[in-house]
């Protein structure tokens, strides 16, 4: 490591902190004793066994940002460092430097380090990367995010018309559940990632990161090895965006819930890498929705600007709130180990195994199959949630702590016992049959149960719906949420209610034994 001696002040970037408006490429500093710094740390990088296509993408983006910046006049010294052995306070301290810049990181466990290690020496600035600040949070919950988002739409007047929502509607979700058509299963709509969007200069970039971390992860780490083919820069993630706007955003909406296995990102974005690291802003892609062409329906529009005005702002700032609580948050007491399916171990399920090799292959898999099979089945299995989170953590592309966790935790696990939501989304197979094309070619009957070839998910789920019925007590809302189900349960003979319960323990023997 370099000694510069001369360096008074550091301002360090962070690789989620890609910004081409990032609060310290437009302060006045000294090009005598203020030094610009960006670090790539393979200690970062080790803390969770990541899929190697993150580490990738993060440390291209990085590059290719500071190529970008270095065409661009600087204010002040620039200093890139690969692939340091060193912690980022290590390579920080380095230089001697009295203070140390930086801008809140995303990740509240990042400034914890950061002023631990660098105590007085770390000087925070605002972190103005999102929308919305605590303030827009009810001062306790219950915290509702309809009524966040509504709030969200009227403060930035997306989507209004003097006053009231444009169409008369906030909501259009009733439009947007349609199933997959049968015929996606011979040809499947193309998705966001069958154009390979690196150019010369990615290729390069890649070429040398990969050879890099070849030699440092482990062999058998899970996911392909192989560089993603998203946008890494501004100028190239504008030109993914537009595609998006113009060529699939009027299908979004009605197939927002629909899986097929073909088509990995069907007709969502993709576009959740490039806004966690800030290649592209919140704020860019609002503006690219509600100004798409006249033929995308409202409905589209509206069903994709709720999930980035109001999901992604409204999660980031339940985290915020709650994060001390959702350290040990397992509401259920759930303690089984994560299946080894998850990690590619083969399975007859259909559904987990297309999922699962989404993941595998792209570190990408929608919403829908995050929430209504990888974790739908998890919490079914009674899977420790914290092995849970550290799984999505580490193989998504856009996994980061102020995202994934209240995402895994709260909406998926409800391992917080419901701090926004009022019960567990869970479902047996009827809803991945409906919503899928996954059932028709697996090796379980999604109508059977207790049959040798009854889907996993049916035992599982009607244990579950027992389960949460002993729990009522703990959780007012499930009565409410979840009688229904409770006397579906109640109505089935003691013989049945023994049997499910006993096929749905040896159910979750044989997926911690990798035997489903
Ligand atoms: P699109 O469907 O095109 O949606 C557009 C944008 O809306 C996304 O890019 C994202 O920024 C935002 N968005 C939508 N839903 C959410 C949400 N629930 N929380 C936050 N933002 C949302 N999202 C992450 O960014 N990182 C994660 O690590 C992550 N982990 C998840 C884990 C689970 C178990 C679940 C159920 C959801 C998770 N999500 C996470 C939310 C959501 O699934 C992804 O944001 C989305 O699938 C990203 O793909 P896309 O860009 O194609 O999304
Ligand atoms: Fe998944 Fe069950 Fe359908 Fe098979 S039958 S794909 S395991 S839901």
């Amino acid at each position: 490591m370099q000694k510069k001696n001369s360096v008074k002040r550091i301002f360090l970037i962070l690789g989620d902190q890609l910004s081409e408006s990032h609060p310290f490429l437009e302060m006045k500093l000294s090009s005598e004793s203020d030094l610009l710094l960006m670090i790539e740390s393979l200690p970062r990088a080790d803390w969770l066994p990541y899929h190697p296509q993150k580490l990738m993408y993060v440390f291209a983006c990085m590059r290719r940002f500071a190529i970008e910046m270095k065409k661009k006049k600087l204010p002040t010294l620039f200093e890139y460092v690969e692939f340091s052995p060193h912690t980022f306070t290590e390579v920080v301290n380095s230089f001697g430097a009295a203070e140390v810049h930086v801008v809140e990181p995303s990740e509240p466990r990042a400034l914890d380090w950061l002023k631990a290690d660098l105590k007085s020496k770390c000087v925070v600035h605002p972190n103005v990367f999102f929308l919305a600040d605590d303030s827009m949070l009810p001062a306790k919950p219950p915290y509702l995010m309809e009524t966040f988002y509504r709030a969200m739409r009227t403060k930035h007047g997306i989507l209004m018309e003097k006053g009231k929502p444009l169409g008369g509607q906030w909501n259009f979700d009733e439009d947007n559940r349609r199933p997959p058509l049968s015929a996606w299963d011979k040809q499947p709509p193309a998705d966001f990632l069958e154009k390979d969007w690196c150019d010369k200069v990615d290729l390069d970039i890649y070429a040398q990161v990969e050879t890099r971390l070849r030699e440092h992860l482990p062999s058998d780490r899970f996911g392909a090895f192989q560089r993603p083919n998203l946008p890494t820069h501004l100028k190239s993630a504008r030109v993914f965006l537009r595609e998006f706007i113009t060529k699939r955003l009027d299908q979004f909406g009605p197939y927002e819930d629909a899986m097929v296995a073909g088509s990995v990102g069907l007709f969502h974005s993709g576009l959740s890498p490039l806004m966690n690291l800030q290649v592209l802003s919140p704020q860019e892609i609002l503006q690219a929705a509600e100004a798409a062409p006249a033929e995308v329906p409202l409905a589209s529009r509206e069903g994709f600007i709720r999930q980035i005005l109001g999901w992604r702002e409204f999660l980031r700032l339940i985290y915020r709130r709650h994060r001390a609580d959702y350290q040990t948050a397992n509401f259920f007491g759930f303690g089984e180990k994560l299946p080894p399916l998850y990690w590619g171990h083969p399975t007859r399920m259909n559904c987990l195994s297309s999922v699962v090799k989404h993941v595998e292959q792209h570190a990408y898999s929608h919403h829908i199959t995050r929430l209504m099979v990888l974790g739908n089945f998890a919490l079914l299995a009674h899977v420790n949630p914290h092995e849970v989170n550290h799984w999505f953590w580490a193989v998504y592309l856009d996994a980061y702590e102020w995202v994934v966790t209240p995402n895994v935790l709260g909406m998926s696990q409800f391992a917080d016992g419901g701090v926004f939501a009022t019960k567990p989304y869970v479902s047996g197979a009827n809803y991945i049959n409906k919503m899928s094309l996954f059932c028709k070619s697996c090796a379980f009957d999604p109508k059977k149960t207790l049959e040798s070839d009854g889907c996993p998910f049916n035992a599982l789920y009607w244990d579950f719906i027992a389960t949460t019925k002993q729990n009522q007590a703990h959780r007012p809302s499930f009565a409410r949420r979840m009688g229904m189900m409770w006397s579906v349960w109640e109505k089935k003979s003691e013989d049945e209610k023994l049997a499910i319960r006993k096929k749905a323990a040896e159910l979750r023997t044989r997926a911690s034994a990798g035997e489903l």
